[in-house]
């Protein structure tokens, strides 16, 4: 892994896996690992994110911060990925989750400068095709940078 540059950009995503609709702990942590052999089956050295939050609204540690992401194609320099458990084209992320999400994004953006132009979802990088981070969460992504709550 590379190690991570100065922070410019974050990025949201969803899993993108079958619905999850469990909100105890030992599940998230099943689907996270789930997702971390996956992306070590690419040959990646951890699982691509650096946060996970699951329905719960709790925030999981995914790769450290002092190590380069993979989770935008060509796109990781400097750039923090949060993946969101669920598939937001078949459900609804949670209230908790929304809430933390939120919280997790205005911690980094204070912590590392980052303004609200740079807080994307997947799908919203030039040449990226995918309909991550689902529908239902890119609409609650667009009302959340509308409004000042992402100020
Ligand atoms: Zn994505």
């Amino acid at each position: 892994m590379n190690p991570m540059l100065p922070v410019k950009h974050i990025t949201v995503h969803h899993d993108g896996m079958t619905p999850f609709l469990a909100n105890d702990e030992n599940s998230s942590k099943v689907r996270i690992e789930k997702i971390r052999n996956a992306h070590r089956g690419k040959g990646w050295g951890d699982i691509g994110y650096h946060f996970v939050i699951d329905r719960e609204g709790r925030v999981w540690e995914g790769r450290p911060i002092n190590w380069q992401g993979a989770h935008v194609g060509n796109r990781n320099e400097g750039n923090l990925g949060i993946c969101c458990l669920g598939n937001f084209d078949e459900q609804a992320p949670t209230a908790a989750q929304m809430a933390a999400l939120e919280r997790q994004l205005k911690i980094l953006m204070t912590m590392y400068g980052v303004p609200r132009s740079r807080v994307k979802t997947h799908q919203e990088w030039p040449g990226a095709k995918t309909a991550c981070p689902g529908k239902s969460l890119q609409a609650q992504m667009i009302s959340m940078r509308k409004g000042s709550r992402l100020a």
